[in-house]
C-alpha cells in the first residue's frame, strides 16, 4: 500500500509563517534563515517528510534558543569556596557593578583631566587611594596579580639574576609559577636555601653584581610547618638595601586590612610589608580585596615611575569598567566599620554559621518539596576562603546534603537550572555549601528549584 507522503515546505513559505514573525524579530532574519535551512536538511536526510511549518519552526526555535544563549552566566556558587577562581572569584558590591556597568556604556574622563582639559592618566582615579590605604608613594594597576609580578620583574631585573627562596617557588592555579614567570619576565631565577628553611646567609650568598633584584613570595595556598625558618620581610630589606637593591613582595591575596578584626585568619596587609622595607609590593584586586580582576603595584615612586614607563604596561593595563568597580570598592575601605556589610567577599566570608544553618533548613525544605522521596539532611561542613588565601584555615559552615542512588542526576538537573547550582560530591552526597546563598538570593533559588526537571 503506497503511503502518500506530503514534501516539507519550503524555506519560504516558512519565513512567511506567522509562527516565524517573533523568531524574525528576536534573532533577525540571517540566522533565522540559516537555522530553518538546517533543520529542513536534516529532516531530507531521515526522509522525515510531512512535517507541519509549526512543527519546524519549533525545532528551529529550540535551536535558535541554544545557539544565542549566553555562554557566561551567573550560577549559585555552593561549592563552599568563597572566592572559587573558577566561579569567577570575588562577588562585587553593587554600587561597583553599577559603576562598572555606567562607565562601559558611554565616554569618561578616563585619560581626562576635568580641571585643566588636558590629558589625564586613568591611575589617577585610583591610586590616590591605594596610596592612602597601603602608606605607598605610588601606586598602579594592572590586569591581574600574575602581570603585576612579570611587569615589576620585567622592569627591575630584565635579563639580572632575582634571588627567591626554595620554600617560595609556588604553583598556583591556572598555571601561575614563579619559576615560569620569573623566566617569561626576562629576569633569571636564583634558587636561594631549601624548600623548609632559607637563613639570611643564604641571600647574602646569592647576591651579587648579576643581581637586580630580591623577591619574596607570600606562601598562599599552602604551609610548610615542622622545621622551618624563613628570612622576615624586614630582614629581607635590610639584606637587599645593603646591597643596593630593591626588595619585591608577591603578597598575592593581600589584604587591606586586618581580618583578625573579624575573627578571620591573619593575613599580611601590603602596608605592612611597605612599612618593613619591602620597595614594591604586588596583590589581586578580586581575591580577599573583594573587587574585580586587577593587579595592584604599590610601593616607591621611582620604581611606580619606571614601571609605567615599560612598553609592557600598555599591554597589561585595566579598562575603564574595572576600574570603575574598583574605584568604588575602595572608596569603601576607607570605612572599615561598615565594610563587612557592604564588601559582599567580607560579608559572606564573616557570616554567621546560625545565619548559614537558617538558610540550610529553608534550603533542605524547598528540596525536599520537590524531591519528597531523596534523602536530603543538614550537615556541619566547612568552607574555604579560596584563591589560594589562607589555605589552612576553614571557616565552619552548614551545608544542605543529598544522598541516595542517582546522584549524579539530581547533579546535573541542579546544573542544568536557568542559574545553575553548583555544588560539590564528597563521600557518596551532594554537598550543597549554604554560606554564599544569602538571604536575598533563596526566594530565587527555591522558585527554580520548584520549576526543576525530573531528569537533566
Ligand atoms: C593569586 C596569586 C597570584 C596570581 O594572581 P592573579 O590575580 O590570579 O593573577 C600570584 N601570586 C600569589 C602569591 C598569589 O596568591
Amino acid at each position: 500500500m503506497a503511503v502518500h507522503i506530503s514534501p516539507l515546505p519550503s524555506v519560504d513559505a516558512l519565513l512567511r509563517a506567522p509562527e516565524a514573525e517573533v523568531l524574525l524579530s528576536r534573532f533577525g532574519r540571517a540566522a533565522l534563515t540559516a537555522t530553518v535551512r538546517e533543520v529542513l536538511a536534516t529532516r531530507r536526510t531521515v526522509r522525515a517528510f510531512g512535517a507541519s511549518a509549526a512543527d519546524i519552526l519549533g525545532e528551529t526555535a529550540d535551536r535558535l534558543a541554544i545557539r544565542f544563549a549566553r555562554s557566561q552566566r551567573p550560577v549559585f556558587n555552593m561549592t563552599g569556596t568563597v572566592l572559587h577562581t573558577n566561579l569567577g572569584r570575588s562577588p562585587m558590591p553593587p554600587e561597583a557593578a553599577e559603576a562598572a556597568a555606567e562607565a562601559m556604556r558611554g565616554a569618561t574622563n578616563l585619560e581626562y583631566d576635568l580641571a585643566t582639559g588636558q590629558r589625564g592618566e586613568r591611575d589617577d582615579h585610583v591610586s590616590f587611594l591605594l596610596r592612602e590605604l597601603t602608606g605607598a608613594e605610588a601606586a598602579t594597576v594592572v590586569n591581574n596579580n600574575a602581570a603585576a609580578v612579570m611587569l615589576v620583574l620585567n622592569t627591575l631585573a630584565l635579563g639580572k639574576e632575582v634571588p627567591v627562596s626554595r620554600g617560595e617557588l609556588i604553583e598556583i592555579g591556572g598555571a601561575f609559577r614563579v619559576p615560569d614567570i620569573i623566566a617569561r619576565a626576562g629576569a633569571i631565577l636564583k634558587e636561594v636555601g631549601t624548600t623548609n628553611r632559607t637563613h639570611p646567609r643564604d641571600y647574602q650568598a646569592a647576591i651579587g653584581a648579576a643581581t637586580g633584584a630580591v623577591m619574596r613570595v607570600h606562601q598562599a595556598n599552602y604551609a610548610i610547618t615542622g622545621f622551618t625558618a624563613m628570612v622576615s620581610t624586614r630582614a629581607l630589606s635590610e639584606i637587599a638595601h645593603a646591597a643596593g637593591l630593591p626588595l619585591i613582595e608577591d603578597l598575592g591575596s593581600g589584604s587591606l586590612v586586618d581580618l583578625e578584626r573579624w575573627g578571620l585568619p591573619h593575613e599580611p596587609t601590603p602596608r605592612d610589608s611597605l612599612a618593613a622595607g619591602a620597595d614594591v609590593v604586588t596583590f589581586s584586586g578580586d581575591k580577599l580585596l573583594g573587587g574585580p580582576q586587577v593587579g595592584l603595584i604599590v610601593g616607591h615612586k621611582s620604581v611606580i615611575s619606571a614601571i609605567n614607563q615599560n612598553p609592557l604596561k600598555r599591554a597589561l593595563r585595566v579598562d575603564k569598567g574595572r576600574l570603575a568597580a574598583l574605584e568604588v570598592v575602595l572608596r569603601m575601605y576607607r570605612d572599615p566599620d561598615r565594610l563587612a556589610d557592604r564588601l559582599p567577599a567580607l560579608r559572606l566570608l564573616t557570616r554567621s554559621e546560625d545565619d548559614i544553618q537558617a538558610t540550610a533548613e529553608r534550603i533542605r525544605a524547598a528540596l525536599l518539596g520537590r524531591w519528597p522521596d531523596r534523602d536530603i539532611d543538614i550537615q556541619p561542613c566547612r568552607s574555604q576562603i579560596g584563591s589560594g588565601a589562607l589555605p589552612v584555615d576553614l571557616l565552619p559552615s552548614v551545608a544542605v546534603t543529598i544522598g541516595g542512588i542517582q546522584l549524579k542526576n539530581i547533579r546535573n538537573i541542579l546544573m542544568s537550572l536557568p542559574k545553575p547550582v553548583i555544588g560539590r560530591i564528597a563521600k557518596g552526597r551532594l554537598i550543597l555549601d549554604c554560606r554564599c546563598l544569602e538571604q536575598a538570593d533563596e526566594a530565587p533559588f527555591i522558585a527554580q528549584i520548584m520549576q526543576a526537571a525530573d531528569t537533566a
